[in-house]
Parts: structure tokens; C-alpha cells; sequence
């Protein structure tokens, strides 16, 4: 606080050192500036707590965070720009190479070749060709074709849907509620539910046909050493 005072002595004013006494919580002393003991305690700047999101980097593979709401980010490990934005491909595109943190959705009637997409959860409905990794899950609905190489955590084929994957689909588990053509590899685990069909070799370790639901095609087991 500043303070000009005008005093009685003579008609100028007299510019006070700039201090704050009584409760400037410190003491001049010796040069020095020594928190005064009696002094209430200082509120420090409150740090807004940021929501951090885990994330794996699409370029070096490795785990890192970066803030929950960033539309864009640096890999700390590799420095390379991460896009996060949810992408829904629109027929005609010619953005055919999608990186992204986020989802892509491929809607019904989309037909596109070429594609090179990696992304967290991809939702098919569309006819497309191409290579399509997802760090999440891949869902097929409708009439979803995928010709060329599939990779993700987990595939859902939904309910009603009469999917296609050529040559196939590398996943971890599989959940079939529609109907699926195409190869299957999955390390963990398929599980066909009632009403659900899957035409095509399936190699797992563990397959769960539920009643009501049908495999057509070649069981394999995948060799454990691999
Ligand atoms: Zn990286």
C-alpha cells in the first residue's frame, strides 16, 4: 500500500516508503525481511488440481498423461504432436490417414479405400478398406466391411449387425452379438452370444458359444510360445 501523507509541518507532501505495516506478515530487520511470528498465516495461491488422462502414444507406443481436456498435446517421451480430436469420416474424405488419441466413427453409406487409421475407439458402420488400429475398442454395426488389417483391444460386433472383416480381425477378446464373417484371432478370449454368428477361423485360446449361438469355420488355438 502507498501511502501520500500531507502533514501539518509543511504544505508538501511527504511520499511514505512503500510498506504495509500490521499486516504485511514481515518484519524489516537488519536489511532483511523476517516473517513477523504473530502475523496471520499467509494463503498460499490455491493450484487448480488438472484432470489428467493416461494415454499411449500413437508414435512411440509409451504411456504418458497429458490434461483430460487437451484437444492437443506433446508426447513427453517423444515429443511428437498428438492429435485427440474425435474424427467422424464423411463420404468423400480425403482424409484417408487419421492419428488420433480420440475416436473415429465410420458412419453407414461411408465407402472409402486406402484408409490408414489409428485411433482410440473406432465405431463401423461404412464399407472401407484399409489397415485400422484402435487402442480401445473396434464396434461393427450394420453392414460393416473392413477389407485389410484390423488391430485393437476388444471387438464388439453388435447386435443385428451382418459384419465383414477380410482377411481379419487381431484383437484380445471378442464379443459377437450380430453376425461376423471373417477371420478372428483374439490372445484372450471370443465369446458368441445367443443370436450371434461368427463365419469364419477363430483362434483362441478360450471360445464361449452361447445357446442360440453358432461357429462356422476352423477353431485353432494360438501357439502359446508366440
Ligand atoms: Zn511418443
Amino acid at each position: 500500500m502507498i501511502e501520500a501523507r500531507m502533514t501539518s509541518a509543511d504544505s508538501g507532501f511527504i511520499t511514505r516508503p512503500l510498506e504495509a505495516p500490521g499486516f504485511s506478515g514481515y518484519l524489516a530487520q537488519g536489511g532483511h525481511r523476517r516473517r513477523d511470528p504473530l502475523a496471520p498465516p499467509v494463503e498460499r495461491e490455491s493450484r487448480v488440481a488438472v484432470p489428467m488422462r493416461e494415454i499411449v502414444c500413437y508414435e512411440c507406443g509409451k504411456t504418458c498423461s497429458i490434461p483430460a481436456a487437451a484437444l492437443s498435446a506433446a508426447c513427453p517421451n517423444c515429443f511428437a504432436h498428438l492429435n485427440t480430436d474425435n474424427i467422424t469420416l464423411k463420404p468423400g474424405t480425403h482424409r484417408l490417414h487419421v492419428r488420433t488419441l480420440g475416436n473415429v466413427k465410420i458412419p453407414a453409406g461411408v465407402e472409402l479405400s486406402g484408409l490408414d487409421i489409428v485411433c482410440h475407439h473406432l465405431h463401423g458402420a461404412g464399407r472401407v478398406a484399409g489397415n485400422i488400429r484402435a487402442t480401445g475398442t473396434i464396434t461393427l454395426v450394420g453392414h460393416a466391411t473392413v477389407g485389410g488389417n484390423l488391430i485393437a483391444d476388444e471387438l464388439i460386433v453388435q447386435r443385428g449387425a451382418k459384419a465383414e472383416v477380410q482377411p481379419g480381425i487381431s484383437v484380445e477378446h471378442a464379443d459377437v452379438h450380430g453376425a461376423l464373417s471373417g477371420r478372428v484371432y483374439a490372445r484372450d478370449s471370443v465369446h458368441i452370444y445367443p443370436g450371434g454368428k461368427l463365419n469364419g477361423p477363430c483362434c483362441t485360446p478360450y471360445l464361449q458359444v452361447d445357446s442360440g449361438g453358432r461357429h462356422i469355420g476352423i477353431r485353432e488355438i494360438p501357439d502359446s510360445s508366440s
